[in-house]
């Protein structure tokens, strides 16, 4: 196997990975290690064009920086990325990325993302202990979707208090975009304080479970952005805070899972505001399967208690990030960022 260093500004350690016997494309991007090893998740994507990857690796990984330096996990920001259909995937190939993982001697740490599973992480295994999100069984902490519906339910109650003042949820209408593995177990905490649930996504059978289990209401892909409501909940995609969408958002909060919400961080969430509309910062309310996660790496192992009380405390920490945006007039997402870089600046000034 090839291992190329990249020299990147800002980023601590990034390679690319070759190896052609298992057919592995890979990159790692280490961003910030200041508040300990770098973990965030390998995704295997069908990249148009290898340049992407890199794109792609280095803005996930700075994204974790910040996501474990506000929810304070003892952990930095890291990511890995694989060049690769699906289709592709083989025991030799995760192998050899287990090999790449290896190389980085600790600093990095993985977990499962988009189009990775838990047989592809056991080949992993067998080449590093760099490896998190194990099942329960096998001494890791699990499938991070349910804990990151929970952190995202606290956090929706966290903007309903910041938008109305209460955070009863009783007949509010939650546009959800995405009803995959976070956003149904959303729908069901928010059904269950008696929101009413309005359902988007490209797949028939998860908008099938979505009617059938939260009682929801479909609509079309491009019509969620158009519901009448009064959250609207991103969980399927990034980049669907933009231009084209904002103006047509009718609800007074937007509270959900995905990954990079704003598509320009500064200019969208400038637009979001001057609507009046409440942003819970994405890499802040998003953050419960990391902070699960993180409970893996502390003495005596992982502790579910433990796990779900650090994580029902998105809820305070997205009320003090509304209260500093209203105090300094700054965006919240502006807010968050700066909570982010204090903690860091006070791990690197004790380091
Ligand atoms: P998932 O793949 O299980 O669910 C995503 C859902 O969105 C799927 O049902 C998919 O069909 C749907 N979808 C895709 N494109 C769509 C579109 N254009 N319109 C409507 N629906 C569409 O993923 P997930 O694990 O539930 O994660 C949801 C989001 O939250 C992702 O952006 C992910 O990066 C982010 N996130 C997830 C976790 C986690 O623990 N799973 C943690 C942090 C962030």
């Amino acid at each position: 196997m090839k291992i190329t260093p990249i020299e990147v500004d800002g980023y601590e350690k990034v390679a690319r990975a070759e190896d052609p016997a298992s057919g592995l494309v890979a990159y790692i991007s280490v961003h910030n290690t200041t508040l300990g090893p770098a973990l965030g998740g390998m995704r295997l994507w069908n990249y148009a064009h290898e340049e992407d990857a890199l794109t792609d690796v280095l803005r996930l990984s700075r994204g974790m920086t910040f996501k474990s330096a506000v929810a304070r996990t003892g952990l930095g920001g890291g990511k890995s990325v694989i060049v690769a259909d699906a289709s592709q995937k083989s025991d030799a190939l995760f192998k050899a990325m287990g090999a790449f993982i290896e190389s980085f001697g600790g600093k990095y740490i993985t977990a499962e993302d988009v189009n990775i599973g838990i047989p592809d992480l056991l080949s992993v295994r067998t080449q590093t202990n760099y490896v998190t999100g194990l099942p329960r069984d096998m001494g890791g902490s699990g499938n991070p979707s349910p804990y990151t519906a929970l952190g995202c339910f606290e956090g929706v109650k966290a903007a309903a208090i910041e938008a109305w003042g209460s955070d009863d949820l009783r007949g509010k209408v939650v546009a959800l975009q995405g009803a995959g593995n976070v956003g149904i177990v959303l729908g069901k905490h928010l059904v269950d304080c008696g929101a009413k649930i309005v359902v988007a996504d490209v797949n028939a059978s998860n908008v099938a479970k979505a009617c059938d289990e939260l009682s929801a209401e479909a609509v079309d892909v491009d019509a969620i952005y158009d519901v009448d409501c009064d959250i609207y909940a991103p969980c399927a995609l990034g980049a669907t805070l933009n231009d084209e969408t904002i103006p047509r958002l009718k609800c007074k909060v937007v509270a959900g899972a995905a990954n990079n919400q704003l598509k320009d961080e500064v200019r969208h969430g400038n637009m979001i505001t001057e609507r009046g509309i409440v942003y819970a910062p994405d890499y802040v309310i998003n953050a419960g399967g990391i902070i699960n996660v993180s409970l893996e790496a502390e003495p005596g192992g992982y502790n579910e208690e433990a796990a779900v009380l650090r994580i029902k405390n998105i809820y305070h920490a997205l009320q003090s990030i509304f209260e500093t945006a209203r105090e300094r007039s700054i965006t919240t997402h502006a807010a968050a960022q700066a909570v982010a870089e204090a903690n860091l600046a006070e791990a690197a000034a004790t380091a």
